[in-house]
């Protein structure tokens, strides 16, 4: 399959490939006359972590609801739902049916951990400790709390905790229950890589304790770590979501990244996601926008404060520098240095740069519209070349005219990174863009950042976590280090086989490369390719 044409070969080169459609048969689930139809269901396995791949309103909540006999599948008999008997002899003869007699006699005990853990503080008011204390079903919170280094806001108040806080917290609460099935609604978002590797770990270990754990995620390198198996879910978000039977993690995501499942025989994008397998060389033709100097920063009067060391370096005009390195450890601090809004110890830093922030946690009171809101941005609102370079990568369309405050995560990463980028500004940086969007919309969203860097001859740095987003986006990188709230050290920026290097060698983590598609893929610790690429120096791009 060449992946250019998706209906039919005009040459009858290829077979004529299916297209996702809504299938004849009935769903599993309806929630009404022309609503949101589901078609099968992921199957919880004792003992092993099955992960659900697809994108943001394609089912995934649903199917949970339903293994969690939150709501009982009609089976697309919405006005006169026939029962759970109905549903299990539905899924007779398969691995599903044993689980479902167990929703059905309510002898299943879910815990879930929600996708948007900015919410727990509106639900929950007390301190981390009471709440880690209220969940610890199994007795083990002290240990969760000190593996996911939770220890040091024990005694905050669940209001005043960060995003990625929260999230560490929010999985220690439903990992402490005592469950048969455990569902987990995003592991990363906010989380740096070391903290996602610990959660991925402490996920799996559960799994070991012959509990089901199924777990949706867009961080392809932690899923990939993470899970046994895989279900992909495909269709027209909000209209139709088919679920397929379980694939092997590495094929479920190889086949998803090349837009067509191999078993189904269908392609469920046009084109291929593909990972550059060498480092891009350095282009010599960018300009450079500003030279920094080295300098440092101290919070406080240096006694138990953080400082940050920053060597110098240079941002050029039309690239993208990627910011990699462990939360807390000064990468905020290093932006508000360069915009100005700080001065370095010992002196002034006039760059006289104007830059454009998108913060790591994107907050929204304004009771607005979205269109209301970009267009009181900038002038460009609505022009062709707005919609093609902003809006349209950004899947802007069908939310413009919902209210800021009724946004889901997602839309509203895509609605600040829209923001940001139509500013007017000499440097923009955005941290973490890829929380709370899909794979597609990561991918889509690295490419409109690229663009935008090109054909604005300006400079964006990007801070994230999800090493497959750092790789599209990125032509070099900046690495930081040190000792997260004490000290940091942010090197001059890198090339990106260098910098890729540094960065994972202070994490101990190497990657190959899938022989299929490039993928990159975390090494297991001490395997042989982990000892090798170590003893070469070479943590990321192996050629
Ligand atoms: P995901 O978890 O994959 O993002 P969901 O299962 O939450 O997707 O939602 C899938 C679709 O079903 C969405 O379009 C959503 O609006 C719709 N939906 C969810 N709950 C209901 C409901 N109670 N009634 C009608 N539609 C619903
Ligand atoms: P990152 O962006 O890498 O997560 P930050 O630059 O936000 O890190 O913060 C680095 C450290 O400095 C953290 O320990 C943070 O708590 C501390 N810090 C940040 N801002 C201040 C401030 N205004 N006063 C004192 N400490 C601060
Ligand atoms: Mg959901």
């Amino acid at each position: 399959t060449c992946g250019i044409c998706v209906e039919k070969c005009p040459f009858d080169a290829i077979e004529i490939i299916n297209l996702p459609q809504e299938l004849g048969d009935e769903p599993t689930h309806r929630y009404g006359e022309n609503s949101f139809a589901l078609y099968g269901l992921p199957i919880p396995e004792k003992g092993k972590v099955t992960g659900i791949l697809g994108p943001n309103g394609i089912g995934k909540s649903t199917a949970i609801k339903a293994l969690a006999g939150e709501i009982t599948p009609n089976l697309g008999n919405f006005d006169e739902p026939p029962g759970w008997d109905a549903v299990i002899d539905e899924f007779g003869g398969t691995e599903l049916q044993p689980f479902l007699k167990g929703v059905r006699d309510g002898d299943i005990e879910v815990a879930r951990k929600p996708q948007y853990v900015d919410q727990i503080p509106a639900s929950f008011d007390g301190n981390t400790r009471a709440l880690l204390e209220s969940a610890d079903e199994r007795g083990v919170v002290d240990e969760l709390a000190e593996r996911l280094s939770i220890e040091p806001v024990l005694d905050s108040d669940i209001d005043t905790l960060s995003g990625g806080e929260l999230q560490r917290v929010a999985l220690a609460a439903t990992l402490a229950r005592d469950a048969d099935f455990y569902f987990l609604d995003e592991l990363t978002p906010y989380l740096d890589i070391d903290q996602r590797v610990t959660a991925a770990r402490l996920v799996r270990e559960l799994a070991d304790d012959d509990r089901a754990m199924l777990v949706v995620e867009h961080d392809l390198a932690v899923l990939d770590l993470l899970a046994d198996s895989v279900h992909v879910a495909y269709g027209e978000p909000s209209a139709y979501g088919v679920i397929t039977p379980p694939k092997s993690t590495r094929n479920g995501i190889n086949e998803y990244l090349k837009g067509y499942l191999d078993n189904e025989n269908m392609r469920i994008r046009p084109e291929t996601i593909e990972f550059e397998e060498h480092a891009p060389r350095m282009s010599s033709r960018s300009e450079t926008l500003v030279e920094y100097p080295g300098m440092s920063k101290t919070y406080g009067d240096g006694d138990g404060g953080f400082t940050l060391d920053v060597e110098a370096g240079e941002i050029n005009r039309n690239e993208v520098l990627g910011i990699v390195g462990p939360n807390g450890i000064g990468k905020s601090t290093f932006a508000k240095l360069l915009a100005g809004r700080l001065t370095p110890d010992g002196g002034e830093l006039d760059l006289s740069l104007d830059i454009a922030y998108k913060p790591q946690y994107v907050e929204v009171d304004q009771h607005m519209r979205v269109d209301a809101f970009l267009s009181s941005i900038t002038d460009d609102f609505g022009t062709s070349y707005w919609e093609t370079e902003i809006a349209d990568p950004l899947q802007l369309g069908r939310i413009m005219e919902q209210n800021l405050t009724d946004l889901s995560g997602g839309e509203r990463q895509r609605v600040a990174i829209a923001a940001t980028l139509s500013r007017d500004a000499d440097l923009y940086l955005l941290d973490e863009p890829s929380a709370h969007l899909d794979v597609e919309q990561r991918v889509l969203a690295a490419r409109a950042i690229r663009r935008y860097a090109e054909n604005h001859e300006t400079s964006v740095m990007v801070i994230d976590h999800d090493i497959y987003t750092i790789d599209l986006l990125s032509d070099r990188l900046l690495v930081f280090d040190g000792e997260p709230a004490q000290h940091g050290h942010a090197s001059t920026p890198l090339g990106m086989r260098d910098g890729m290097n540094e960065f994972l060698a202070n994490l101990d983590i190497t990657f190959r490369r899938d022989e299929n598609i490039g993928r990159p893929r975390i090494n297991k610790p001490g395997s042989q390719k982990d000892k090798q690429q170590k003893r070469d120096g070479e943590y990321y791009y192996t050629q």
